[in-house]
């Protein structure tokens, strides 16, 4: 049995490959399936897709959704997801119109703070995909504002930085259900963004998410400590989640960091696939 990576990100949102680069990349890997999980769009899932039937490899159709919750960050994968669903193309659509609003937002914030940058400079690096923080973050490197893609996000785009401004987002149940009406599996992304304290108040909240129809934790994450890791496996356990992973490849500033492998320690067995196709009809 061989190997997979369940996180990836393409041009469809902030990845630097294409999917048929990353379809054609994770077979040269010697991988046996991937997910394509851009955030908040099914944009690139078609040409992934079709580019696995062509070369003989199997793609799942994933997203990566941002929801609404605090003080943490969470986001919720969905697998196996039917791309013509309509609700999804529906929520999905509104979650781009937020984007659309929002990044001249960024850009007005970003002028007034004396970083002269135009939305053109951002939706040029964005290569035709959705548009995020990180192709600001490209931007102002580009133009010598910052030295680094962490420069970018600690002094103006992460959350409460000066030039951040907040997207629209679904409740992490509003997400689950859509996701699972598009007969996908829904899983909680890496943990340990959630901000957090501890075990109990992880358990807490999956005990709400699985509720809403929960079926999955990530647990295997290039930014997940040994401790966490062990957190999460045995939360799994005791409620029979599936345990995922992937590397959250974006090909861009983690140079270190490589698709299917991560930073060199992952290993995914290709039954995790097996364990969430079981979960989709329940
Ligand atoms: P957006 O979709 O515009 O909200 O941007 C989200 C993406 O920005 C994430 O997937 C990360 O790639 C990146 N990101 C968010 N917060 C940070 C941070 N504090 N440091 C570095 N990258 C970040
Ligand atoms: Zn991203
Ligand atoms: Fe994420
Ligand atoms: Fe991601």
């Amino acid at each position: 049995m061989g190997y997979i990576d369940l996180h990836l990100h393409t041009t469809a949102s902030d990845g630097v490959k294409t999917p048929s680069e990353m379809v054609r990349y994770a077979k040269f890997k010697g991988l046996q399936a991937i997910s394509i999980t851009d955030h908040d769009t099914i944009g690139g899932l078609e040409e992934g897709l079709e580019e696995g039937k062509k070369i003989g490899f199997e793609v799942i159709p994933g997203i990566e959704i941002s929801a609404e919750h605090s003080p943490g960050s969470m986001h919720l994968l969905g697998y196996f997801i039917e791309i013509d669903d309509s609700l999804l193309n529906e929520r999905l659509r509104y979650l781009q119109k937020a984007r659309e609003e929002r990044n001249p937002k960024m850009v007005e914030k970003l002028n007034q703070l004396g970083v002269h940058i135009t939305y053109e400079d951002v939706l040029r690096v964005s290569g035709g995909g959705q548009v995020g923080r990180p192709h600001f973050a490209q931007v102002l490197i580009e133009k010598k504002y910052v030295k680094n893609f962490q420069e970018a996000f600690d002094r103006y785009l992460k959350k409460g930085a000066p030039a951040y401004v907040d997207k629209l987002r679904f409740t992490p149940v509003e997400a689950i259900r859509f996701i699972r009406e598009a007969k996908g599996v829904a899983v909680l992304g890496h943990p340990n963004t959630l901000g957090l304290n501890g075990y109990g108040e992880l358990e807490r909240l999956l005990i709400d998410l699985m509720k809403a129809g929960l079926k999955g934790i990530e647990v295997y994450y290039p930014e997940h400590s040994f401790f966490e890791i062990a957190q999460y496996k045995a939360l799994a356990e005791k409620y029979g989640l599936v345990m995922t992973g992937g590397t959250d490849y974006h090909g861009i500033e983690k140079e270190d960091l490589d698709v299917g492998v991560g930073r060199g320690d992952m290993k995914l067995p290709y039954s995790i696939v097996e364990e969430l196709k079981a979960v989709r009809t329940l």
